[in-house]
């Protein structure tokens, strides 16, 4: 055990609070995953990392931590997915499945202790929907089940948010068959052709999202666990809905006893949209740099906070790393190091790291103080440097970086620079700064910058001279 104290800052409470595991022995995490019909964007992958890096924290302060993150495989945008492409869901569903896990490994994520899937778990959602009704706050009406949200006065304690707000914010418009505006699906029927069904005390028919995380981490975490993580958008109604339930069910005050969320991601100052055409995906931003770089640029800011994704942070964060590697050279067994994260615990060298991480994560104070070693480390010698560059790598353990070969660092980054090159399409570039010259004419000023940015994210750059508009790929190594 450490005397090192963990602050997170709890959406329950809304402030910042100690963080004291239920059972020191075992500290249980649950994270909501993606539902699996495409590829995974870069808004998708803040929460991987952002919790990935918790769950890392946590292994080093306690002995045992289970991370469960699930899939959800049964949606109806699947069930759309599947209708417009042909192919089978299960098919659609096991393909994504499969890309995102390998892109979340690109960026460092090691895989969730248990990553349950929500098809697997319908007895135990249909088992939670009994208990709904039979406690009272759950009822039956043509074909569906709802829950009551008038019998859950605690509503709305997670989300800060009113009555009026809550029904505003439902996701669906108010079907006739619901007895208040604000309840929501459990069950729901299936009884169009294409739409996947089980069999149920109510009918053949699927879940409604929210329950299936309620089923998940009660399975595997238990009725009450430590910590509950999620993107921002989330919190209502999801996780709202999730607590709801889980409460209701078990007759219980309490779920998860901390709830932590991430923030926005914006592409070059903008929401991502398809509209803009500005959605980054993992899988084409890890063909062009490392997935190491993509890593520290997410980490770049504090992770409540929204994150701006820019090519030129991308470039800053590939700068900083290697000239870490570049430093890191010097060692000749850096990549035989083994760390292991419990056995960080003791270690003095991780305190200034592990002091600011611990406070709620603040990973651009961790960053400065890697940066900070890292002078030291240049004016070392000998063993002491030997020494030093065991610091880091543990450092590095902890953050999910610098664990790469320093001797095939160059060479990597060199190969993901040339694949940029070779992928530029040059007839779509020439076609939006022709677009961009029709919209600056017809005095679309917005329009003309938009597609300036969606360059921009793509790293190419835009110089307006008075021989008309020409481009240059954003210069690498410009940090
Ligand atoms: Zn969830």
């Amino acid at each position: 055990m450490t005397d090192r104290q963990l602050s997170l800052y709890n959406a329950l409470g809304r402030n910042k609070q100690v963080f004291t595991p239920l059972n020191k022995d075992c500290v249980g995490v649950y994270v909501c995953g993606p539902t699996v019909y495409n590829y995974a964007h870069i808004g998708n992958a803040r929460p991987a990392v952002v919790f990935d890096l918790l769950v890392r924290v946590l292994r080093v302060l306690y002995p045992r931590v289970l991370h469960v993150s699930n899939i959800t495989d049964i949606d109806d945008k699947i069930i759309d997915a599947a209708a417009q492409t042909g192919e089978p869901i299960a098919t659609i569903t096991r393909k994504y499945t499969d890309i995102y896990n390998q892109d979340m490994a690109k960026l460092g994520v090691a895989a969730p202790d248990v990553q349950p899937l929500a098809t697997e778990h319908v007895p135990e959602m249909i088992a939670m929907i009994g208990d709904l009704l039979k406690n009272g706050h759950a009822y039956e009406a043509e074909g569906h089940v709802l829950f009551s949200v008038p019998s859950f006065p605690a509503y709305g304690r997670l989300s800060g948010r009113n009555r009026d707000e809550q029904i505003a914010g439902a996701r669906v418009d108010v079907a006739p068959y619901k007895k208040d505006p604000a309840d929501f699906v459990l069950w729901k029927p299936s009884d169009k052709e294409g739409q996947p069904g089980w069999n149920s005390p109510w009918g053949y028919g699927r879940p409604g999202w929210h329950i299936e995380c309620s089923a998940m981490s009660e399975k595997y975490l238990g009725k009450v666990f430590d910590i509950h993580g999620g993107g921002v958008d989330l919190t209502f109604p999801h996780h709202e809905n999730e607590q709801a339930q889980s409460c209701c069910a078990n007759q219980s005050e309490d779920f998860a006893k901390f709830w932590v969320h991430n923030g926005f991601v914006t592409v070059e100052g903008e929401k991502m949209s398809k509209s803009i055409g500005n959605v980054l995906l993992v899988h084409d931003l890890a063909k062009n740099a490392m997935g190491e770089v993509l890593r520290l640029n997410l980490l770049s800011a504090h992770y409540r906070q929204p994150l701006d994704w820019t090519a030129k942070g991308v470039n800053a964060a590939e700068a900083v790393l290697s000239k870490f590697y570049k430093q890191l050279e010097e060692i000749e067994d850096y990549a035989a190091i083994a760390v292991d994260l419990a056995g960080l615990r003791a270690d003095a060298g991780v305190q200034g790291v592990m002091e600011a991480l611990c406070d709620d994560l603040n990973t651009p104070r961790a960053i400065a103080e890697l940066h900070s070693l890292f002078k030291d480390f240049a004016a070392a010698q000998g063993a002491q440097k030997h020494a030093m560059a065991k610091q880091i790598k543990a450092l590095g353990a902890i953050l999910g970086v610098l664990q790469h070969d320093p001797k095939e660092w160059a060479q990597k980054v060199g190969a993901a620079q040339a694949a940029q090159i070779a992928a530029l399409d040059e007839d779509w570039i020439n076609t939006m700064i022709a677009r961009r010259v029709d919209a600056r004419a017809a005095k679309d000023f917005a329009l003309a910058d938009s597609i300036r940015k969606e360059l921009a994210a793509q790293g190419v750059e835009l110089h307006d001279g008075p021989d008309g508009t020409h481009w240059s790929l954003l210069a690498r190594n410009s940090a």
